[in-house]
């Protein structure tokens, strides 16, 4: 019976443990009576092997002056390790790893060194916990979970822009696939379509079959008369074990029949509205909610003026609304949403509008600016997913706009809103999800 601790390092076990029977890890110093502290030192630390780290004591950054004679003479006396043993487990330098941290003594992977095994008499304490450092560099190492850059464009994608074609759709595999189907969210981040007909168009993942722990079939349709050249959407995957995050989608058609005239609110503004409840006890403080469109079916007769947005967000729950004002006509729209606890690792959230920049009027194609994360990410390259919310169109020329994200650091992205030919943009906006 092995009563040592041990693990393979990462994805070393899957290459060196060829028998599917063998152990890739073993916690043979526990047992019964170990205490809570012991348990948790011990599993942290081997588990920490299996993730893929090192011992701190052998980091390249580290400077311990070790007595090698001592050390050498106690590891004998007190493992039966010969000095190959120990000049490996102990002395021997990490050369291959290929990612570093500053040295952290604190740090679950640092053996406890006792002072007199060191020249300077400077030991490493038991550590029984995570250190900061284990913390960020782990999360450095593992980063977010939505694993797709989740893109897909009509056109290149699926067809050339023309001619229109009203169903596009592509199958998303998950690589590798997921325990369960993830929760999905999507959001439209393009759309390009004739002015002769009304805008309808619809981003989703229609039917049950279409999503598995394997793939989802992301559809971008138009139906009736609409010419649609083409369509962008981004999308977020969130595996089941992301218990933190809760999401959604509202259709107005849920209320209302599109023939239906979009209930009025206050002033000339105009709003369908679902009122949605957390589970209790879920946020501790009102959550983060993002808010991005993904169908619309909008009269050609009238510009084009439509915003879906989270209002009234507490701890229990919150309004998603999709308004529109003065003469425009909403058939219908839809809205995916996503709540994420305030101040959540990793993640950071947030609206932009041209109308932070400018009045809506005179029009303009280029628009956008530069996002500054509260707090800057540990990773260089955050994910940055973002999407419509807020539209002001012209409807004299042709339905043409999108939203993006570039030169993304740790500190922000550049984000932009733009129209392009003669199509006329008052105000454009989205939100913004990003994880690092
Ligand atoms: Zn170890």
């Amino acid at each position: 019976m092995d009563n040592s601790n041990w693990s393979h390092v990462g994805t070393s076990a899957t290459k060196f443990v060829l028998d599917p029977n063998k152990p890739t890890m073993n916690l043979g110093s526990l047992n019964d009576n170990s205490r809570d502290d012991e348990i948790c030192r011990v599993v942290l630390h081997e588990f920490g092997h299996a993730l893929g780290c090192v011992h701190e004591h052998q980091s390249l950054a580290a400077d311990i002056h070790w007595d090698e004679e001592k050390v050498i003479a106690d590891a004998k006396r007190l493992y039966h390790w010969d000095e190959d043993k120990t000049r490996t487990q102990i002395f021997g330098k990490e050369l291959d790893a290929t990612m570093h941290s500053a040295f952290d003594p604190s740090s679950i992977m640092c053996y406890m060194i006792p002072p007199e095994w060191t020249k300077d008499g400077r030991g490493i304490n038991e550590n029984l916990a995570l250190s900061e450092t284990d913390i960020s560099f782990i999360r450095k190492a593992y980063p977010f979970r939505t694993r797709n850059t989740g893109r897909l464009s009509v056109s290149p994608d699926i067809r050339q822009p023309y001619p229109p074609l009203a169903l596009n759709s592509k199958i998303i595999e998950f690589d590798p696939p997921y325990p369960l189907p993830p929760r999905i969210i999507l959001g439209l981040t393009l759309l390009d379509a004739a002015k002769t007909a009304n805008i309808r168009v619809r981003v989703h993942t229609l039917s049950q079959s279409q999503r598995s722990n394997k793939s989802f079939t992301l559809n971008l349709d138009a139906w009736a008369d609409t010419e649609l050249y083409n369509a962008a959407a981004t999308w977020l995957e969130f595996a089941r074990s992301e218990v933190n995050f809760e999401v959604g989608q509202f259709d107005t058609t849920d209320n209302r029949s599109f023939e239906d005239r979009q209930p009025s609110a206050e002033g000339n503004f105009r709003r369908d509205m679902q009122h949605v409840d957390f589970p209790p006890g879920k946020y501790a403080e009102a959550p983060n909610v993002t808010v991005w469109l993904n169908a619309l079916d909008l009269s050609k007769d009238f510009n084009w003026r439509i915003r879906a947005a989270a209002r009234n967000v507490t701890t229990s729950g919150f309004d998603v609304v999709i308004e529109s004002w003065d003469n425009t006509v909403v058939y219908s729209a839809s809205a995916a949403w996503v709540a994420c606890p305030r101040n959540h690792p990793g993640v950071a959230s947030g609206t932009v509008s041209s109308s932070a920049h400018r009045k809506w009027f005179p029009p303009r194609l280029a628009n956008g600016g530069r996002v500054k994360f509260d707090i800057p990410f540990d990773r260089t390259e955050p994910k940055v997913f973002i999407a419509l919310n807020e539209l002001d169109m012209d409807n004299s020329r042709n339905f043409r706009v999108k939203v993006s994200a570039d030169k993304i650091d740790d500190k922000g992205f550049n984000w932009h809103g733009d129209a392009w030919a003669d199509s006329i943009l008052y105000t454009v906006g989205a939100d913004w999800i990003a994880f690092g």
